[in-house]
């Protein structure tokens, strides 16, 4: 089954083919009579600058109809390695931080940067967050879905729930939809480059958990006000164990 894109509703097929003639004709939702998934037309590129816009409907799209194969793993990858590399430039590099905008040798920096051991420990310690982090919402979703069965008579279900009552816990398709949200940490790129302040940090943690509310709500059927929560605590969670992470790589236990 694939999901109209618009409104969420379940949908048998996203295009037909008229027989002898092999032209195509795309589908419309029986629901909300729009094209269920207009971005099958569309170039990856389009799709991927829409995913960074938080389009609802471009983020249904990857998660709901298209087979994305390993593309969430190279993200996960790429995304550790910005991860990665900011940590190591906050740590290492002082006199070429991000908040320095003067600064005009950044690809010398990144290039010394990509010989030195301690970077690769930094996206590593990055890894360890994001594998924590998923853990964390995994057993979250797990307990929340438990405790529906005692929440449903007590609270109203558009506090809980989003397109259908069926909540389903998938722990493949979290861990996908919370790799492909942690897409927005690509905009390290252009701040690392071009020198942009720190306090846009910021903005691509705000991007990372209102990407992982939204895409939490459309793999599991939680309301947003659930999947903020999760989002949340779940950030928080890893804030607090980022020193004991960090403690354990520069006290040489695992090096
Ligand atoms: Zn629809």
């Amino acid at each position: 089954m694939f999901t109209c894109i618009e409104c969420g509703e379940q949908c048998k097929d996203l295009y037909s083919t008229f027989p002898n003639t092999g032209i195509l004709k795309i589908e419309h939702c029986t629901k909300c009579k729009q094209v269920v998934d207009k971005y099958i037309e569309f170039d990856i590129t389009l799709v991927f600058l829409d995913l960074i816009l938080l389009r609802l409907a471009a983020i249904r799209h990857i998660l709901c109809n298209r087979d994305t194969g390993n593309e969430h793993w190279k993200l996960a990858f790429l995304c550790l390695f910005c991860d990665g590399y900011m940590k190591w430039i906050s740590k290492n590099a002082p006199s070429a931080t991000i908040d320095d905008r003067n600064s005009t040798n950044s690809e010398d920096v990144v290039f010394h940067a990509a010989t030195q051991l301690q970077l690769y420990v930094m996206t590593t310690v990055s890894g360890l967050e994001l594998s924590l982090f998923i853990f964390i919402v995994l057993f979250l979703c797990y307990v929340i879905q438990k405790l529906l069965v005692i929440l449903m008579p007590k609270l109203p279900s558009v506090l809980l729930f989003s397109t259908s009552k069926q909540i389903v816990f998938n722990a493949k398709k979290i861990c996908q939809a919370l790799l492909f949200a942690n897409c927005g940490k690509l905009l390290l790129l252009p701040a690392i480059v071009w020198g942009q302040s720190s306090k846009h940090l910021y903005y691509i943690i705000a991007h990372v958990i209102c990407s992982s509310t939204v895409s939490l709500s459309i793999v599991t059927n939680f309301s947003y006000a659930v999947t903020a929560t999760i989002s949340v605590c779940s950030f928080v969670s890893i804030l607090y164990l980022q020193p004991w992470t960090n403690s354990m790589f520069e006290s040489n236990v695992l090096f």
